[in-house]
């Protein structure tokens, strides 16, 4: 089989203006980028938002191992599906992180026969929104640092600056640095840490938002550290949520592109589905249910981290009522949950197999008996896998109440997601119960108890005495009401990454509580949370090139 980048360079793209024609938008609802990307211009949304909304489908997954579990490829398949079977479908992904790109081999536009193109453009520049972040991001962080040079009216403690700089690079060197080392005309030294631009705070804010009005508000809202007395200090205090706003006013425009097969997709927002929520934005996700009959949409990680946080952030937030949801599977890594090494995991195995289901059992139960949702599993097949492992997750998926449909979407593109299609439209007529984990009153750190009792299967929570006394004053400063949000490892259900399949008789440790309140949700933090990956011993950088014609070759 050809590469993934190999298949995208030989797709038939069509014109983007073509592809919006699909969903009712004309030449003038674009901004173009070039010829197969545009950003839908504002005026688009005063004219649809009181059409009826499509339906909303949330595909999610078990908890990902480096088998590879396939979400981006799955909902890219199932677009394309729903288009065969004549259903009229937008997809909405997140934006891809330049830096990954370069790391560990791995696309985020989807893999094989179902991707989203031009793929090259979307994993490295695509439309600048990352850029226009990171620009956003560090305007703030320099107005800090300049506020601290040319005074410090504001009494800011230096050593309680929360913001911190990004940049969308995996870097490992700027995990923590000194800076300021410049003398009497370098600024103040202080210690500084880089992340990377999805962990962003101005990310999540850009994702939530609702307008440029709203952002702009938010962007005010952002909590940049305290003060010697202890309080908090926020952005607009440093009257910087203007100038932000203006770096910002393309970049909350939703980006249009198509699949391989010229379904139309949103691909707009890129927080990190840990220390923030992990989905596209809501100015996307909105959008796309006014165009569409069926708007399929993806979370990060497992459906612990990324449906949770769609559910209980986002949702909450934007007022939107997901109908039904794909838990995507695969036999290799449910395999790797039942103890198999990533070396095993090409001989059939139904022991391992049946012990790993334990993973996908419990995601599978979390969203049909705490969300309240209708779901499906999408076994997204590999080629090693046989047809008895396929017949026993079908039946194990079978007792526990719920289908499982086989997804051969990678190597046959829309055509291998018919069934799945099919068994999606029906999913979405069935009766709900739709619930959120906890409710806006409950007091944040019974929300944070609620998630890790209900959802990850904890015995309870041990918070630390700093983020205990967080807690209280995030309380008492007017945070009560605002959603959590959990930064766990994705490996596990719980916070040890070593913990595989559906591990009991633990307590989930919270080491440390931030708000985010541009965001507007309240980040507790439990494990080692990497906010800012390095690079590998080889990494992609070394095996990708250009040639003089600007054809990019090994991107993955
Ligand atoms: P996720 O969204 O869960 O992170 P992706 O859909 O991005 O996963 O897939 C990760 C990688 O795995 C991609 O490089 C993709 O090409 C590959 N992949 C996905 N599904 C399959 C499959 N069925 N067979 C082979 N490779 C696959
Ligand atoms: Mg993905």
């Amino acid at each position: 089989m050809l590469s993934d980048i190999a298949i995208a360079q030989r797709a038939r793209l069509e014109p983007i203006t073509k592809v919006a024609e699909q969903i009712g938008l004309g030449p003038d609802d674009l901004e173009l980028y070039g010829k197969y990307k545009a950003k839908v211009a504002s005026h688009v949304w005063k004219r649809v938002k009181s059409n009826p909304d499509g339906r909303l489908i949330l595909v999610t997954a078990i908890s990902p191992t480096p088998a590879g579990e396939g979400k981006t490829t799955v909902t890219v398949g199932l677009g394309q599906a729903m288009a065969r079977i004549g259903k009229r479908a937008v997809i909405a992904l997140r934006e891809p992180s330049l830096g990954p790109a370069f790391g560990v081999k791995g696309g985020a536009a989807g893999g094989g026969y179902s991707q989203v193109v031009p793929m090259e453009e979307i994993n490295l520049h695509f439309t600048g929104d990352f850029h226009a972040i990171t620009s956003a991001n560090n305007l703030l962080a320099a107005m800090i640092d300049n506020h601290l040079h040319q005074g410090n009216a504001l009494g800011i403690d230096p050593r309680q600056i929360t913001f911190k700089r990004v940049i969308d690079m995996n870097d490992r060197a700027l995990r923590s640095i000194v800076m300021g080392l410049g003398g009497k005309n370098g600024g103040v030294p202080r210690q500084e840490e880089f992340m990377i631009t999805p962990a962003s705070e101005v990310m999540a804010t850009l994702c939530l938002a609702e307008d440029l009005a709203d952002l702009k508000r938010r962007c005010g809202e952002i909590i940049v550290g305290y003060t010697y007395s202890g309080e908090p200090v926020r952005a607009r205090q440093l009257k910087a949520e203007g100038a932000m706003a203006a770096l910002l006013k393309e970049a909350i425009k939703p980006n249009l592109v198509q699949t391989l097969e010229n379904t139309p997709a949103f691909v707009h927002g890129g927080p990190f589905a840990n220390i923030a929520h992990g989905c596209n934005t809501v100015a996307a996700t909105r959008l796309a249910l006014k165009l569409a009959d069926y708007v399929i949409t993806e979370a990060g990680f497992g459906a612990d981290l990324g449906a949770e946080k769609f559910i209980d952030i986002k949702c909450r937030l934007a007022g939107l009522r997901p109908d039904g949801v794909v838990v995507v599977a695969t036999i290799r890594s449910l395999k790797m949950h039942g103890g198999l090494k990533k070396d095993e995991l090409a001989r059939e195995d139904l022991d391992a197999l049946r012990r790993g289901s334990a993973n996908l059992l419990r995601h599978l139960r979390n969203v049909r008996e705490v969300f309240g949702l209708p779901a499906v599993v999408a076994i997204n097949r590999f080629a090693a896998d046989t047809d008895d492992e396929i017949r026993l997750i079908k039946e194990l998926v079978e007792e526990a109440g719920s289908t499982a449909v086989l997804a051969d979407v990678h190597a046959h593109g829309g055509e291998g997601g018919v069934e799945l299609a099919r068994r999606v439209v029906e999913l979405v007529e069935e009766p709900k119960d739709f619930r959120f984990v906890y409710d806006d009153d409950d007091s944040l750190k019974t929300k944070i108890e609620k998630v890790a009792t209900r959802i990850y299967g904890a015995d309870g929570v041990d918070f630390s005495r700093e983020a205990s006394r967080m807690l209280k004053k995030l309380q008492s400063e007017g945070f009560g009401r605002a959603p959590v949000c959990i930064a766990k490892t994705q490996y596990s259900f719980s916070d040890d990454p070593k913990k595989l399949g559906a591990p009991t008789g633990w307590r989930l440790t919270v080491r440390e509580v931030r708000p985010s309140a541009g965001a507007g949700f309240v980040v507790a933090i439990t494990g080692e949370i990497m906010t800012m990956p390095g690079l590998p011993p080889v990494p992609a950088a070394e095996g990708i090139d250009v040639d003089e014609d600007g054809m990019i070759t090994g991107l993955f």
